[in-house]
């Protein structure tokens, strides 16, 4: 039969079951059908055809060990004269562990390996997130602020070692604050204080002593950038730009609260 004959022969036979719908045609379609559901009910993934397999492997082996055995050493033998299948097999094995490991590399680290990945990671993903995470924070103040809270309590040691490096960065700035919050205390003029703008006007040079400052050094240089307040704030002196001056930490603590002898002159 060509396959013009066969088609025009199904036609032919639609037809006749569109003109005929009682005859048995139709009661086989319906049984078809059934038959199609039943199929389909009983459709297993792989995953369950194979769990169903190693089920029933398991119950041979049980049944019959030696069987098994024997089996598993003809099996063995003849994988040994047949090199190239053995090659093959090896060669997928191969494959296989070198798909595993490129994945799952982890498992092979040691405890420590592990935690330096986990840091490693964990500081990739903070630079990544930091305008997302800052972002939500700005929307999301409240609870931010309840958040950081809640981590302070849980891990006390870590929030004093972080606000301490942070001080240790940020030394210039901590001294900024603490002027502020001295300043606040005695004086309703408070004022944000650059102390680069300060030491930009003063040409960098100590007032008491007029040798050059050292604007980056640490606070332990004796030479390091310290402001003084000229006429001092226990004197009725402002917290202000224009009432502060560029000295050394070390030309400031020797001053102490005394008035600067060519302000005090002036
Ligand atoms: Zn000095």
């Amino acid at each position: 039969m060509s396959p013009e004959e066969r088609a025009r022969a199904r036609e032919r036979m639609r037809l006749h079951h569109q003109e005929h719908p009682d005859y048995y045609h139709v009661e086989q379609r319906r049984a078809r059908a059934e038959r199609r559901e039943e199929r389909r009910a009983s459709f297993m993934s792989p995953e369950e055809r194979r769990a169903k397999a190693a089920v029933h492997q398991r119950q041979r082996r049980l049944a019959d060990p030696q069987r098994e055995r024997e089996i598993d050493e003809g099996y063995r033998r003849r994988l040994k004269d047949d090199p190239e299948r053995l090659a093959r097999i090896r060669a997928q094995k191969a494959e296989y562990n070198r798909r595993y490991w490129s994945t799952h590399s982890h498992k092979a680290l040691t405890p420590e390996q592990r935690e330096a990945r986990r840091r490693r990671y964990y500081q990739i993903t903070k630079e990544r997130d930091r305008d997302k995470k800052k972002a939500w924070r700005e929307a999301h103040s409240v609870e931010a602020a309840e958040k950081a809270r809640l981590w302070r309590e849980a891990n006390p040691e870590r929030f004093k070692a972080a606000r301490d490096r942070w001080r240790q960065e940020n030394w210039q700035k901590v001294l900024e604050s603490n002027g502020r919050r001295r300043a606040a205390m005695r004086t309703p003029e408070i004022e944000r204080v650059d102390r680069m703008a300060i030491f930009k006007r003063d040409q960098g040079l100590c007032y008491l002593c007029g040798g050059p400052v050292k604007p980056d050094a640490r606070r332990t240089d004796p030479e390091s950038l310290s402001v003084d307040h000229v006429i001092p704030l226990s004197k009725g002196g402002s917290h202000s730009e224009a009432n502060l001056r560029v000295t050394h930490i070390r030309c400031n603590l020797r001053k102490g609260v005394r008035l600067a002898p060519a302000v005090a002159r002036g």
